[in-house]
């Protein structure tokens, strides 16, 4: 089996665990520098991303997550998760950093306070129908650089997921409805990385 880690430091890990296992996977709780090692992809969860970023340097995660997106594993981030792979942030909270790779700016909680949480259903490059995306004090993508690509949007035109090279990111939260399909583009991914690395 794949073996994935969930950044495991704050937010909604069982979720992602959850739909990872489903899909025959391999999850690890990731919480220490050393259960990096040995993975094939890495999902980021949603939650606050400042307390993420802070607890993955007091934990000693931040270099063994920069090193692995260095080293090309897949990841994918939802929410907060996204604001951490962004090379950019509007609204960050002083020192605030992210891990970065994916060329784009994130405006974090650009929708508003908690109330503005939503749910709604959107197109996404390469999966067919709707997909379920629960919207949670979420960002929005405000700039896609040459090297990322925006696969989905809002209606009035907002990019709200985006892939680059091996990393996915979505403003929302696909793990709350049920919805699979990003994950498994995440799967994916990973065993493409394996098949290539194995060769
Ligand atoms: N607003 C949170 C942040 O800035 C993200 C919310 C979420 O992950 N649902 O990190």
């Amino acid at each position: 089996a794949l073996r994935i880690g969930v950044l495991a430091l704050q937010g909604d890990v069982r979720e992602h665990a959850a739909i990872l296992t489903s899909l025959g996977a391999e999850t690890v709780a990731v919480r220490r520098p050393e259960q990096m090692l040995g993975l094939d992809g890495l999902v980021l969860p949603g939650g606050e991303s400042s307390v993420i970023d802070k607890l993955s340097r007091i934990f000693d995660l931040r270099r063994p997550i920069l090193d692995a997106i260095a080293d090309g594993m897949p990841m994918y981030g939802t929410c907060a998760g996204l604001i951490l792979l962004a090379d950019d942030i509007e609204g960050a909270i002083d020192g605030q950093l992210t891990f970065g790779g994916l060329d784009v700016t994130v405006a974090r909680n650009a929708f508003g306070g908690q109330v503005e949480s939503f749910e709604t259903e959107l197109a996404v490059a390469g999966i067919d129908g709707a997909v379920a995306a629960t919207f949670i004090r979420a960002p929005l993508i405000t700039r896609v650089g040459p090297r990322a690509r925006a696969i989905a949007s809002l209606p009035d035109g907002g990019v709200v997921a985006v892939e680059q090279g091996n990393l996915l990111g979505t403003s929302f939260h696909p793990e709350m409805n049920g919805e699979t399909r990003l994950h498994e583009r995440l799967l994916d991914l990973a065993h493409a990385r394996r098949v290539a690395r194995a060769a």
